[in-house]
């Protein structure tokens, strides 16, 4: 018989059932930030975490055409573009040389002219250019579509790119693992089992990778509940997922805008990301508090309400700028200020997010 309440339940690491999950995300925000914030405290202390990164969006041109993205440009278009692996190797090298970067977020659209080759040497550049920084790269999306197009399996893909220097997979495409809801927001994307299987495929070849949630868009409160389920589910068989970052969908400039024309409050970021801390615990310890698209305020306070890392400093992103979000630069010591003006205590990382310098705390405990 199920004891107590869903935050009782939560608390005391009962398992969780669909019902729960969803009791708790409508729960008192103040209760569940409360709840999630001791939890946090007891496993990570007053540190929080981040990493010197930047994000490299090799191409915008993308026929998969999702309909609440704004980034993208169809096959064709003349605003298309594609790095070549000199290109992005030279700005990585740059940008390197400025910040010292230890990762590289390989991001970009499923472009019909890029084939398994093109990956291959895209990330032996960037290795050879910055062999400090770490390649997390690619997203299930992709994998799917270099599989079908190369005709091999998504092992073969994922062997390939491994090889050739992609160290940990991206979590990108995950939106909502409903596919009624996937369905409605992104008809051609890949399905929520096909996406999942990826991730266990790559988790089964010590592939790491993260998970990520968008809402705030066609979902309900009950697929917000499935979709966090769906991805505890799979980490409990693997333990692959190295950390869970969650987004609200920014409206601007998308074909969604009409349906969905206001972005979500931070106060829902603040919810998803304390469920989510109660949910995971420390089956999925690291929860990014996603600063890009909530702004830095909401993130702040996301470190209160369950999150234990800030993210990357995400040089040179440009998906949420093509929505028409202002996006802050970010850079090494703005972060550890933003950290410390909290009272907590920053602690760079690496790509698996283990500890590679730490600062000293200042002013509020
Ligand atoms: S979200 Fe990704 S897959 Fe979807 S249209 Fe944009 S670039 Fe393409």
């Amino acid at each position: 018989m199920p004891r107590g309440n869903a935050l009782e339940r939560a608390l005391s690491g009962d398992p969780l059932g669909i019902g729960d999950v969803e009791e708790l995300m409508r729960w008192d925000l103040w209760e569940l930030g409360r709840a999630a914030s001791r939890l946090t405290r007891s496993l990570f202390g007053d540190r929080v975490t981040f990493i010197s990164n930047m994000v490299l969006n090799y191409t915008n041109v993308c026929s998969v055409a999702c309909r609440f993205c704004a980034f993208y440009r169809p096959p064709g278009h003349p605003e298309g573009y594609v790095r070549s692996p000199e290109e992005a190797a030279r700005l990585a090298r740059e940008l390197d040389a400025a910040h010292g970067l230890r990762q590289i977020l390989v991001q970009g659209g499923v472009n019909p002219e890029l084939d398994v080759e093109y990956y291959e040497e895209l990330f032996a550049a960037l290795k050879s250019a910055v062999p400090g920084a770490a390649i997390h790269g690619l997203s299930p999306v992709e994998v799917d579509y270099i599989a079908r197009r190369g005709r091999m399996s998504y092992r073969e893909v994922l062997d390939r790119l491994r090889r050739a220097g992609m160290d940990t997979m991206a979590g990108g495409g995950g939106e909502i693992l409903v596919d009624r809801v996937r369905r409605e927001i992104a008809p051609r994307k890949l399905g929520t089992d096909a996406w999942l299987r990826i991730m266990e495929e790559a988790h089964s070849m010590g592939i790491m990778s993260n998970a990520t949630m968008m809402y705030g868009h066609a979902e309900s409160v009950r697929d917000r509940a499935e979709h966090i389920l769906r991805i505890l589910e799979l980490q409990r068989r693997t333990r692959g997922f190295l950390s869970f970052t969650a987004w609200n969908f920014e409206p601007g400039n998308s074909d969604l805008t009409r349906e969905y024309p206001y972005p979500a409050t931070a106060a829902t970021l603040l919810r998803v990301v304390a469920v989510s801390r109660l949910v995971f615990r420390d089956v999925l310890p690291n929860i990014q508090s996603s600063w890009l698209t909530n702004g830095l305020d909401a993130a702040r306070l996301a470190i209160r309400f369950g999150a234990n890392d800030f993210g990357g400093t995400l040089l040179e992103e440009r998906v949420i700028p093509a929505t028409g979000s202002r996006a802050n630069a970010m850079d090494r010591q703005r972060v550890v200020d933003i950290i410390r003006s909290m009272g907590m205590r920053p602690a760079e990382r690496d790509n698996w997010y283990r500890v590679i310098r730490e600062y000293r705390s200042r002013g509020r405990r």
